[in-house]
């Protein structure tokens, strides 16, 4: 096995794989479904029950993650309108007004009527909003969390991938929808206020914003990390990345990240990073490994790798990925629109609603990924040490992914398309490929030897490694994974109780390294009897059942029992070090 197509069953119906929602212009045109039309929302509450309805829809027709840029700005005109009905509800409720006289009154002594009008801050009306807005947004953000964790799709197989980024609205209304939805977080869905399972939310760390001391928004950072050293997140997103490219003007330019990884960078038909109506619509992953054993020393076939043999290979590789996706890329663009009816009716995906015939005009705005998977494999076999083991390995490794990084960007020429160098996160991969592997070549220690191959250019999970030193070797990587790459470190229960540490390495992360994304794992184990949390195998230390829950972060998503995923990823979390303990 030398090249994967990802989700090869959706070929022939056309998804794509994943999308950022354009929800501004969902929300000011409404939207219509195959029973019938929805209207704008017109308060808080409601935006967040269409909010997980236009979520679940939009997952019905494409295979991968459905997510928004910026969800603080997407809802914070709905939390000003709810102020205002609550302000007018107490002359209606409380006062015994007719509602045409409420407005009367509101509009001659209360103007404007926002939450950041001064001058009516001390007036019972403006306490009463208040009041009545924090209990609406506590509990519509909550119903969020719970409708988000529980709605089916696709034929009920499967929750929609749902990530959501937010941290970078500054106004109060903004500030009010990224503090709910951390609180919601923090406190857990069902009777035993579990772990939400989705949806994934990402916090957008900026200077300036909420990342320093003295930030408008830095009190949001505080609680975004948290609610990460209790729910695993909110991950942190690097919106100072050197190749970040926002428009400080521009909130749909912010960066962003499906929560799996996916990030979108230029579009070559809009000249522009906008982020907002487009996804990655399918990726290719490349088994570098095999290219590693078949050109390397581990065979001992040679004394010294082959490497004259390894890159004219990999070129050929790089020339069969591209083919697969522009064969895949045709088949999607030829369906036609009524095949994904609630994104081309509604313009969820950017240009939806200007295709008719074929796809072209909405498809062309995503990206074709072309993506890698165990670079630590690939120089185990080709030098007998991966890329953390030694600095000439490392730098051969990095120049592999700059090759991919370079060929994306030709390829996007050639073809006048976005393609993508591409971290794959790899979930069911990683056990397929392994195995293939050591079928054809038999056992070789660090490179067949286990039931999975590294993902993309993590250093191994076995590895023995510090934070600081895992975080240096992978940080020179993400420069090229244009179509996105995440950075993981993993932590012991107790020491993610240390929020003072876990701000010093983002910080360091994203400051000094520049690394884009940023996650942490550690272990949640609940018992499902009385709801205790914490890190144990067994029985619950509290009332002794064995009805336990296993959290874990397998792929980008958590799962709620790792037991539950494949071979492969079951005995990479077993293999998983914590890096906490060598730091
Ligand atoms: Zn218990």
């Amino acid at each position: 096995m030398l090249l994967y197509q990802h989700d090869n069953e959706k070929t022939n119906i056309g998804e794509h794989n994943c999308l950022f929602v354009d929800f501004k212009k969902i929300f000011n045109d409404g939207f219509v479904t195959r029973n019938g039309d929805v209207r704008p929302p017109s308060k808080y509450d409601t935006a967040c029950q269409q909010y997980a309805v236009i979520f679940q829809c939009q997952s019905q027709v494409q295979f991968g993650g459905v997510g928004t840029v910026h969800a603080d700005y997407d809802l914070a005109p709905f939390v000003a309108k709810s102020f205002y009905k609550h302000m007018r509800n107490y002359f209606t409720d409380v006062e015994g007004l007719t509602k045409e006289d409420a407005e009367i009154v509101l509009k001659a002594k209360y103007e404007p009527c926002v939450i950041d009008n001064d001058k009516i801050k001390d007036t019972p009306a403006y306490k009463f909003a208040m009041r009545q807005l924090e209990r609406e947004g506590i509990q519509a953000s909550e119903a969020l969390y719970h409708n988000l964790n529980t709605l089916e799709s696709r034929a009920g197989s499967q929750v929609p991938f749902t990530s959501i980024n937010f941290g970078r609205d500054t106004s109060t209304e903004g500030r009010f929808v990224s503090e709910k939805m951390l609180r919601a977080s923090l406190s857990g869905v069902g009777k035993h206020h579990l772990t939400p399972i989705f949806p994934i939310s990402i916090f957008q760390y900026k200077q300036g914003c909420n990342a320093n001391p003295g930030d408008p928004n830095y009190d949001l950072k505080q609680l975004a990390i948290e609610s990460l050293s209790k729910r695993i997140y909110p991950n942190f997103v690097n919106c100072d990345y050197s190749q970040a490219y926002e428009d400080p003007n521009n909130p749909d330019t912010y960066f962003a990240t499906m929560g799996c990884r996916t990030m979108l960078g230029y579009d070559r038909h809009t000249d522009s990073y906008n982020r907002v109506g487009r996804g990655n619509l399918v990726p290719n992953t490349m088994i570098l490994p095999k290219l590693g054993i078949e050109y390397g020393v581990c065979l001992g076939k040679r004394e010294t790798p082959d490497l004259k043999g390894f890159w004219s290979a990999f070129e050929d590789l790089l020339m069969l990925c591209e083919q697969g996706l522009l064969e895949r890329f045709d088949i999607m663009v030829n369906q036609p629109p009524e095949a994904g009816p609630f994104m081309y009716q509604n313009g969820t995906m950017k240009d939806a609603q200007k295709c008719c015939v074929s796809n072209y005009e909405a498809l062309k705005h995503g990206t074709l990924a072309m993506g890698y998977i165990g670079i630590a494999e690939m120089c185990q076999a080709l030098f007998g040490k991966n890329h953390a083991e030694d600095p000439e390995v490392h730098e051969f490794a990095l120049s592999v992914v700059k090759r991919i990084n370079e060929y994306a960007k030709d390829a996007s020429e050639r073809h006048d398309l976005n393609f993508s160098c591409y971290a794959t996160p790899a979930e069911g991969l990683c056990h397929t490929a392994a195995k293939a592997l050591r079928k054809q070549y038999g056992i070789i220690p660090n490179v067949t030897d286990h039931e999975f191959l590294t993902n993309s250019h993590h250093v191994p999970v076995w590895h023995e490694i510090s934070i600081f030193d895992k975080l240096a070797v992978e940080a020179p990587f993400c420069k090229y994974p244009t179509g996105g790459c995440i950075t993981y470190v993993e932590l012991d229960s107790t020491f993610v109780k240390n929020t003072k540490a876990i701000e010093q390495i983002i910080d360091y992360a994203f400051k000094e390294l520049d690394i884009p994304y940023l996650a942490f794992n550690f272990p949640i184990d609940s018992c499902l009897d009385c709801g205790f949390q914490g890190e144990f195998n067994d029985a619950c230390p509290e009332c002794g059942s064995h009805n336990i829950q296993q959290l874990r972060r397998v792929t980008g998503y958590l799962t709620t029992d790792y037991r539950h995923f494949n071979k492969g990823k079951q005995s990479e979390v077993e293999h998983r070090v914590k890096h906490s303990k060598f730091s």
